[in-house]
């Protein structure tokens, strides 16, 4: 027979328990991103611009590099504070959000697993001060199917020569350095995909048309154009032909991070249209008095704390070394949908003001549709889950 759990142990802490440093730099991010990002986020959604400053300010505050060892000049913390970072910044604005988003469980992710001590010596340092990175995959003819990229890299001497070009690269207009996809051979298929190391300064390397977008627009989305751009050999990322790994592996980790995205909006949603129904006169009282609004903040309050306990589940269990794969698709998954459904709900709250851009909500409806679509779309999240729960076949 099994045996149960001895009472005098101490019992497992429920999921969404925070130790006391997590929960001290949850509220330092907070306090920084209502006082120093709020302020800023219609003129930067406005003009589709971040604000530099804001940027190095996330620098200063070690939100660039929250994983980086502190022999490298990061913050040696966890996945998990990077995850709480995110939440914590887009429940204020998603657009800030993805910019540490990228920077810490894509880009320094695949530096700190894959990079040799080289190279991990040459950027590391960086990323933790003024170094912004992007993570490229996507091209024009490649985006759920990422691995039928054209961009090809063939080896000259000591250096790759790279051309093509990569589509939807968010961090581009901030970033200095580019984790990219390229293949060294086509007729290998997926394993001749590489990872390359692109520095913007790299001569052939340019960044292209920004696009006009319909949320986190704040967020830069560009072109990268490759026109025998030079990349030294030492800069290939793991080896050749293990892009597809590394791609496949650091967007599993990425997923838990738009998660985080998607909690944060919601959250900040969901604030937003608690605060309104509490101040909202109509028949003489105001309107979260009203039965009707108060289920739908209820349901929205329920659906969030789920979210909540997926993303940090997911966070721990990669913490922890498990295989978080299927946990990480699943996040995504549900935390895009409640996003859109509670930003959606939020506007219909706040009635007529909802609609307009005097109040955040509207923003947050706009910027939550992206959550189903960057780092595999829904569909592709299923795919994942359905595959890992019925194999192959
Ligand atoms: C704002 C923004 C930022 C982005 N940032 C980055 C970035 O930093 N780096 C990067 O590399 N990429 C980035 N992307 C690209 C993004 O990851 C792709 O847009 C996404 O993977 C979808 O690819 P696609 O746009 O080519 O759509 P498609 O792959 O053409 O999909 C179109 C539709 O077909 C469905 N579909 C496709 N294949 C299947 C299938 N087998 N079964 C069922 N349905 C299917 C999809 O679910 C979708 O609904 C970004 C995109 C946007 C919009």
């Amino acid at each position: 027979m099994s045996q149960v759990s001895s009472a005098a142990a101490p019992p497992p802490l429920p999921l969404v328990t925070l130790t006391e440093d997590e929960a001290l730099f949850r509220d330092n991010v907070r306090h920084f991103a209502e006082e120093s990002i709020a302020p800023k986020v219609r003129e930067m959604d406005e003009k589709g611009v971040f604000d530099s400053r804001l940027i190095e300010q996330f620098f200063q505050l070690g939100l660039m590099g929250i994983e980086v060892p502190e022999q490298y000049g990061g913050a040696g913390g966890r996945f998990f504070e990077a995850i709480l970072a995110v939440e914590e910044i887009s429940r204020t604005d998603p657009s800030a959000g993805v910019i540490i988003d990228v920077q810490n469980t894509l880009v320094n992710n695949a530096l700190l697993r894959w990079g040799n001590d080289d190279q991990k010596r040459r950027y590391l340092p960086r990323m933790t001060k003024n170094l912004v990175g992007a993570y490229a995959l996507s091209e024009a003819g490649s985006g759920s199917d990422a691995f039928a990229l054209q961009t090809r890299a063939q080896l000259k001497g000591s250096e790759y020569v790279l051309n093509g070009r990569k589509l939807w690269i968010t961090n581009s207009k901030e970033a200095g350095v580019f984790i990219l996809f390229a293949t060294i051979d086509p007729s290998a298929g997926y394993k001749g995909v590489t990872a390359f190391i692109v520095e913007k300064d790299f001569p052939g390397f340019s960044v292209g048309k920004k696009e006009d977008k319909l949320g986190i627009r704040a967020s830069s989305t560009c072109e990268l154009i490759l026109e025998d751009c030079r990349v030294p050999k030492e800069n290939v990322l793991g080896d050749q032909g293990k892009g597809y790994k590394i791609a496949i592996e650091t967007l599993n980790e990425g997923r838990i991070g738009i998660g985080a995205q998607m909690l944060g909006l919601a959250r900040g949603a969901w604030e937003n249209a608690l605060k309104y129904s509490q101040e909202r006169k109509q028949f003489g009282k105001n309107i979260s008095e009203f039965q009707g609004i108060q289920f739908q903040l209820a349901q929205m309050a329920t659906e969030i704390e789920a979210v909540r306990m997926m993303v940090y589940n997911a966070a721990r269990m990669k913490d922890a070394g498990m295989n978080f794969v299927k946990e990480a698709a699943m996040t995504k998954l549900f935390a895009s949908q409640i996003a859109e459904r509670v930003a959606s709900l939020a506007v219909e709250i706040l009635g007529g003001v909802g609609f307009t851009k005097d109040y955040p909500v509207e923003k947050f409806y706009r910027d939550a549709k992206i959550g189903k679509i960057y780092e595999g779309t829904s569909n592709m999240q299923l795919q994942t889950i359905a595959k890992l729960l019925l194999g192959d076949r």
